[in-house]
Parts: structure tokens; sequence; C-alpha cells
């Protein structure tokens, strides 16, 4: 994992060591907000986070920025633990809430009051955005701005002991109502808000803002290189205002890197709960989308996905990357330890018409590179399914599979040639009539027969029912902007076929079904998809194809 990373984040922390800059060493922080499920994007600041900080011997404080209660609640907080530990991450003891730290907040709230700094102001909502200005013009100074700091004290104590409705009053910082920087006019700092908070229940009734609450935590655990997405550069000054203008002995720097985006998918915790909540998508763990607990369900190990945030590296410019790459970083992770067994997706029954008696049992590797995974044992008998896209009864030129007179190979069984076209009253095909040949079988064949092409297959006496759920993107257009419009309606398929019985016996829950994909068994139990055996049917979810083959 630690191989030598070069990035702009990374050369400055090694510039800030080797100037004896860090007394406390590498300290990072993950603070995500408790109002959603974990997603790719986020992986990549946990990767980046967590990653140097094991680099360079430092910790890592995951501190969940639990601000506003409207949207905030433990369920979230527990789904976000699971997932980092899922991806392979760890904070030990350093696990902080926002929360923690609501007394020394209110306290360094009224520091700046007294020091003049800070003001009770009194306008409704609408007048503050009526006189915040715009980027070409300055704001108006609050009628509320020159109050006197008794006045201002008073109310605040008030404010906090729940004297008043929501949005009565706003505790703002006096800054500059002209500065370029909108986020320097005159922010506000705190607001009331009568809501139960998931942790301190009933206790506040005012809540800090993100961003007078996110410079004083990283502060006080000092924090020495804070991590965030470009979006925050514009609020860098107001970041360091604060922590200049209150009596605190350390100031993190703020240094910005690019969001990640995945091509047809979102990359917002507000857009995927909208997504949820309007039950377009089989709750947070869909598989569709980009979340943790959607890839997990999928398949998707989380090796590929801290590959796939390494690939993408750190950087000053925001990219939309392909979906392709990620693929790649799956096929990569999975391709050198998941076990393979045969499945017919769309299934053609063969009967083989010169087999007679028991079924012959053979072995067949679960990995034809790893001979240490063992054996398998595979059915050959009288009754075959084979894929309906491996026959064609009008081949075109350098068919290599199956049609009427030629040969395919089996896999790791018999030759078999097809004789005769079964069909329906109306010309449907309904199966095939072959004959194997004995002396062919796979490892030991003296039959001197060279058939151009290998299948795979399933024997019916061996033959488990399987749902195949095949995931199309979540979005039509590779940078959806509207959600309703550009939402992909058509995005799951299901088809019902055979696998080898063995699969049973299968040592993991990833599977590579050969010639087809990598699949994964979905044990989950929320409802909508389908998601436990139908039936004796097990349900696989199609994490990624061998090829680019499947199409939405
Ligand atoms: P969202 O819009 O999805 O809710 P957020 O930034 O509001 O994202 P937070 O919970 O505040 O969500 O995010 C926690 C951390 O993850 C922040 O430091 C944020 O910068 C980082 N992060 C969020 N989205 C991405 C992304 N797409 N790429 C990289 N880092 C991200
Ligand atoms: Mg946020």
């Amino acid at each position: 994992m630690t191989a030598d990373l070069r990035d702009f984040i990374r050369n400055r922390i090694r510039r800030d060591l080797d100037e004896g800059a860090l007394e406390q060493g590498v300290v990072t922080r993950f603070p995500p907000e408790p109002n959603g499920y974990l997603h790719i994007g986020h992986a990549k600041s946990i990767c980046l986070n967590f990653g140097v900080a094991q680099e360079f011997g430092g910790k890592t404080y995951l501190r969940f920025d639990d601000t506003n209660p409207s949207k905030e609640s433990e369920e979230f907080v527990r789904s976000i633990q699971d997932d980092i530990n899922w991806l392979g991450f760890d904070w030990g003891e350093n696990l902080t809430f926002a929360s923690d730290y609501f007394d020394q907040l209110f306290e360094f709230a009224k520091q700046l009051i007294v020091d003049g700094k800070a003001f009770v102001c009194s306008q409704s909502a609408e007048e503050m955005r009526q006189s915040r200005g715009t980027l070409t013009e300055p704001g108006r100074d609050s009628p509320f701005r020159n109050r006197a700091v008794a006045e201002n004290v008073d109310l605040f104590e008030r404010m906090r002991a729940g004297e008043f409705g929501d949005g009565a009053h706003v505790l703002r910082a006096r800054i500059d109502m002209a500065s370029p920087n909108i986020n320097l006019r005159d922010p506000v700092l705190y607001r009331i808000m009568h809501k139960s908070h998931h942790r301190t229940g009933d206790r506040w009734s005012i809540y800090p803002m993100y961003d007078f609450t996110h410079c004083i935590c990283d502060a006080l655990e000092g924090i020495s290189h804070s991590l965030c997405t470009l979006e925050f550069e514009d609020h860098r000054p107001l970041y360091d205002w604060v922590l200049d203008n209150i009596n605190i002995n350390f100031h993190p720097p703020q240094i910005e890197f690019s969001r990640l985006g995945l091509e047809y998918n979102v990359m917002s915790k507000r857009v995927l709960a909208e997504l949820v909540d309007k039950g377009k998508v089989d709750g947070w763990s869909d598989p569709r989308l980009p979340t943790l607990a959607g890839l997990r369900r999928r398949g998707v190990p989380a090796s590929a996905i801290r590959d796939f945030c390494q690939r993408v590296g750190v950087t000053k410019q925001d990219n939309l990357v392909e979906v392709k790459l990620l693929e790649f970083c799956i096929r990569q992770a999975l391709e050198a330890q998941t076990p393979r067994v045969m499945a017919v997706l769309e299934p053609l029954r063969v009967t083989v018409t010169n087999f007679e008696g028991e079924d012959e049992v053979l072995d067949a590797p679960w990995h034809p590179k790893q001979p240490e995974m063992g054996i398998r044992k595979l059915v050959f008998g009288r009754e075959l399914f084979i894929e309906r896209s491996d026959f064609n009864d009008e081949p075109p030129d350098k068919f290599k599979r199956l049609s009427p007179g030629a040969m395919v190979r089996l896999r790791y069984a018999y030759i078999i040639r097809c004789d005769e076209v079964v069909r329906s009253a109306s010309g449907e095909i309904e199966s095939i009539q072959a004959t194997y040949f004995p002396d062919s079988r796979s490892g030991d064949d003296t039959s001197g027969l060279k058939p151009k092409g290998v299948i795979h297959f399933v024997a019916a006496s061996n033959a488990r029912r399987v749902r195949i759920q095949s995931f199309g993107y979540l979005f039509r257009t590779p940078n959806p902007k509207d959600i309703d419009q550009d939402f992909n309606d058509n995005s799951v398929a299901s088809t019902d076929g055979f696998v080898e019985s063995g699969i049973a016996q299968a040592p993991d829950a990833h599977v590579q079904f050969e010639r087809t994909g990598y699949f994964y068994r979905d044990s989950s139990s929320s409802e909508g998809l389908e998601s436990d055996a139908i039936g004796d049917s097990l349900i696989f979810n199609r994490t990624v194809s061998l090829r680019d083959s499947w199409k939405p």
C-alpha cells in the first residue's frame, strides 16, 4: 500500500517534515457529516487522509461533523464507520464528534462577541440575503451590526437558553460587508434550531455553522494538514479569520484538492438521499449506486476501490473519471484469486444421444492458474445446458462455437458434435441433439479431433438455478444534470439460468462465471431488488463483465 506516492500534498508534507515544522507529526482527519452513506468520492478523501498518516507514521481522526441535527442520524454514523473499516482503514481511539466541542465552541463565540468581532443579527433570512450583495456589488451592513457588546452577550445567552424561535436571531461574525469574498461578508456563525440532536439531545437550541466549527475542531485536535475539496478554497480566508481572532495557539493549514466525479453517477449525498427517499433505488446499498455499501453489494472488493483512488491521484483539477477505469480496477482485483465455475445464463438444452448410464464426475480447478485453490467436481451427462448465444444455425464465417454439423469442446469435458436441431411448431429452436466423443476427454484426449472453439456448459443433473441481476448505469448521460430526466429507468435486468451445483462449496461469495464475468452472491435481505434465493435459486449480482460486453 505504501508505494512511494508523489503528489502536491505528499510533497508538501515531506517538506514540512524536513523543515521540522510538525511537532506532533502528521495528523489528519476525515470529517463526514452523518447525513447519508459514504460514496466513492468520500473514498478518495479517506484513502488520502488515512493514507498519508500511514505513510508518514501519523494518525487520523474520524470526526463526525454533526452540526445540523435536522438531517443527521445514528444510522448514518454507524454506516460510515462500517464503510471506512470495510475500505481497510482504522481510526483506533481517534473517534470524535464536532458535538464533543459544543461547549468550547460556545465560549469561543462569546469571546468574539466580547471582542466586538461578532454580533447578534435579527434580520430575517430574506433580509440577510438581500443585503449580502453580489460578486460585483458590495453588501450592506446589517442594522444590528453596532449592537452593544452587553446586549449581544445577553441575546446570545438567551438564544442558547431557548428563549427565541427558529430564525429569530443569528450570531454573525463582524468582518467586512464589502469584502470581495462573499464568505467574509459577516457570515453566520450560529443559528437557532429547536431540534433534538442524536448525541446531545435537547441540550442545545443553537447550533454552530460548519465554517466556524470545522477550523476550531481542526485546531483543537492538532491537525497538521486539513485536507478538503476545492469548493472550500473560497472558505479558506474565513477558516483563517476564525482561528486568527480567537484565543487558540494552533493554526492548521487548509489545503484543497479536487473532488472525484465518476461518469454516469452523481457524487452528492443530498442527491443520493433524494434517489433513496423517492424509492428510485433499493436503499443506500442498491448495487447501482456509487455508495460504498452499493459497490460492496455489487461485489466490488475494497482493494479495487483503493487501487482506483490511487490511480485517480490527487490534483488541483476537478475531474470526471471514466467508469471503465473503475471496472478495470475491479477486474484486476478479482482476476487472481476469484474461484471460477460455469454458469449458463440463457440456457439451451443439449441431449447427448450416445451417452448412456451413470453421469460422469470430472475434476476441474477452482482457478486454472492457482492450483493451491484446489479442485471442484464437475458433472457430464446426457442432458446439458449451453448458452443460447453459443449456438448458431446459420453461423457467420469464423464462428468458432456450435452450429449444425460442427464440433466444439465443452470446457473441462468432451468434444461434441451437433447432429440435429429440434424446433417447436412455430420454428423456435428448442433443443439440440448431439454426439460426444468418449476418447476426447479434456486432459486425456486421444481422439485427434480439432474443434475450433471451447464453450461452457452445465449438466442438467448438476444444475442449480440462479437468478442473475445485471446493472446498467444509474444515469443515461455521463455528467447528469437533471436527476429525474437523466435517470436511467432501465438499469436492472434479471435473467434465470443454471450454475454448477458445486457453487455451494465455493470458497468465496465472489465468483467468476467463466467467459461471462464476475458475480457476487447477494445475501442482503432488503426488499425491492431480488435479494434472496427464490425457491432453490441463488441470487447473484453481476459485478463486472469480463470485457465490455454487457450494454445497458
Ligand atoms: P456530499 O455533497 O456528498 O454530501 P460533502 O462534502 O457534503 O459531500 P461530507 O460528509 O462533508 O460530504 O464529506 C466528508 C469529506 O469527504 C469532506 O472532507 C469532503 O471534502 C470529502 N468529499 C466529499 N465528496 C468528495 C468527492 N467527490 N471527492 C473527494 N472528496 C470528497
Ligand atoms: Mg459537507
